[in-house]
């Protein structure tokens, strides 16, 4: 190996400098996540169910509830695979 390192421009202790890449930086971290695929982690399916777990049945209708998303493949197989 040859001494030869590549220059590495780190600032130590100090913030990063108020730049436009910076900036765009800030803001992207401000801003709320994107939206994203769903996925199961388990399978890697995409296909979701989604459930209701508690829902109350009132003035003839089925409502409220704590939604949840399930994995469609993963439930196929008897497994419950909550995804969010
Ligand atoms: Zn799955």
């Amino acid at each position: 190996m040859s001494d030869q390192k590549p220059k590495l421009h780190v600032i130590e202790g100090t913030p990063a400098p108020e730049t436009p890449v910076e900036q765009a930086r800030k803001r992207i971290r401000a801003m709320p996540k994107p939206a994203s695929m769903i996925q199961c982690g388990r399978c890697g399916s995409r296909e979701v169910i989604e459930t209701k777990i508690g829902m109350m049945y009132k003035n003839g209708k089925a409502q409220g509830g704590t939604k949840q998303i399930l994995c469609a493949s993963c439930l196929m197989r008897g497994e419950r695979v909550v995804l969010c």
